[in-house]
C-alpha cells in the first residue's frame, strides 16, 4: 500500500463522521500537502474495490465513505449533516427477527433491510436547532 493510501485510510477512521471525499482532502492535506483531489478520489475508488473501505448507501448530496465494512446502523443528524455508527449490537438487533416474519408473510426470499436513525446531533441541539420542533420533540431534545 502506498503511503497515501495509509494516511488517507488513517484519516478516515479517525474521521468518525463518515466524511465526503472534501472532507477526507482537507484532513490528508495537513499531512501530504501535495495531494490532489483527484489523487484522493482515486485511492478511495481502490480502497473500495479492495473491500477495506465502503461507500455509503444511502440518499446523500456527496458520497459518503465508511471506514467499517460490516453491517451496522447509521444516525444522521438533519441539522449538519454529520453520520455516525448507531451503537446496536448485531446480536441484540431486533430488525433481524422482523425479517424473519415478512419473510414469512410475503414469501419474499428477504436477506436484509434498511434502517437508518436521523435527528440532531448533540452539538446541533446546544446551538438550538430544536427551536422549531413540536413539544414532544423539544421535550425528547432537552
Ligand atoms: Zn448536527
Ligand atoms: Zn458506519
Amino acid at each position: 500500500m502506498t503511503k497515501q493510501r495509509k494516511v488517507i485510510l488513517e484519516e478516515l477512521r479517525k474521521h468518525g463522521s463518515h466524511p465526503t471525499a472534501d472532507q477526507i482532502f482537507e484532513k490528508v492535506r495537513k499531512r501530504l500537502p501535495r495531494i490532489s483531489l483527484g489523487t484522493i478520489y482515486r485511492n478511495l475508488d481502490l480502497l473500495v474495490s479492495e473491500g477495506l473501505i465502503r461507500r455509503l448507501r444511502g440518499d446523500y448530496p456527496q458520497m459518503r465513505f465508511d471506514p467499517r465494512t460490516d453491517e451496522h446502523y447509521h444516525i444522521t443528524c438533519l441539522n449538519c449533516g454529520r453520520i455516525e455508527d448507531a451503537p446496536v449490537e448485531p446480536l441484540h438487533d431486533p430488525i433481524k427477527n422482523l425479517e424473519n416474519v415478512v419473510g414469512h408473510l410475503t414469501k419474499y426470499g428477504v436477506f436484509g433491510h434498511k434502517l437508518e436513525f436521523v435527528g440532531f446531533c448533540s452539538e446541533c441541539l446546544k446551538k438550538g436547532v430544536a427551536k422549531g420542533l413540536s413539544p414532544e420533540a423539544k421535550e425528547m431534545a432537552s
